[in-house]
């Protein structure tokens, strides 16, 4: 997969290459992470991608044309290029099932990171095939919501993961939440682990794993259960 980056922050980007099965990834070539700088093609002679809001009020806006021509760059290097998302406070709220979704999306995927007070509305609306949000929250500029989504899709992709099993058990997965794990030594500052775990019974082990990851998904997310206590279907 492709994954083209529109950012005034291209430095955010490089050590998503450099840790865990991500980064793996991306130095195996399975996929391949560009960024591109709207600094590098904007129509203003003093390279200038910003300017102040219509209506007046604080801080500045991203251009949509210095935008524009970024993304056209793109499209003329990669004309595969499927979809085209930016990132904004006001997007649609990213889930697992986006994740899941924008990683069998296509070839290519294009994530567009706002800056100051956002990008031009006119750039979105004729540009973005969707605006995705990481919560309720500002941050200051997308960069770090694109690491976001970049991680959560490309952990998705075909042989990203070196055991696609552990993908199956994770939280939000139509689950509910994942059930508590835990690892050597089995006494712990004088905390057990759970026995269950320790005798070798694989069938109790699922169900106690299966009883743990709802009860604990009613606890903190009741939200993911239906009306009769099982785990809900992600929104896709
Ligand atoms: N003035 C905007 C507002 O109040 O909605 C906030 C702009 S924010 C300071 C600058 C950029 O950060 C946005 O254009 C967007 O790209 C990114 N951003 C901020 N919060 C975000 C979030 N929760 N999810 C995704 N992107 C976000």
């Amino acid at each position: 997969m492709r994954l083209h980056v529109l950012t005034l922050s291209p430095e955010a980007f490089p050590w998503l290459g450099e840790y865990g099965v991500v980064g793996r990834a991306v130095r195996a070539g399975r996929v391949e992470l560009r960024t591109w700088n709207p600094r590098a093609y904007t129509d203003d002679p003093h390279g200038r991608v910003d300017d102040r809001p219509y209506g007046g009020g604080a801080g500045m806006v991203l251009r949509a044309e210095p935008l524009a021509r970024t993304l056209e760059a793109v499209r003329a290097v990669d004309p595969a290029l499927a979809r085209v998302v930016c990132l904004t406070p006001h997007g649609r709220r990213f889930v697992q099932a986006d994740a899941e979704r924008l990683a069998a999306s296509g070839p290519s995927l294009a994530l567009v990171c706002g800056r100051y007070e956002g990008m031009d509305e006119r750039f979105v609306e004729t540009y973005a095939d969707e605006e995705l949000s990481i919560g309720d929250f500002v941050l200051s500029g997308g960069e770090t919501a694109a690491l976001v989504v970049l991680d959560a899709v490309v952990r998705l992709l075909p042989g990203v993961v070196g055991d696609p099993a552990s993908l199956a058990d994770e939280s939000f997965g139509g689950q509910g939440l994942a059930a508590p794990v835990y690892t050597r030594p089995s006494v712990w500052r004088g905390r057990t682990v759970p026995e269950i775990l320790l005798g070798g019974d694989h069938a109790a082990i699922e169900r106690w794993r299966r009883e743990e990851a709802r009860a604990r998904t009613g606890r903190r997310r009741p939200d993911l259960l239906d009306a009769e206590g099982s785990p809900d279907p992600p929104p896709r």
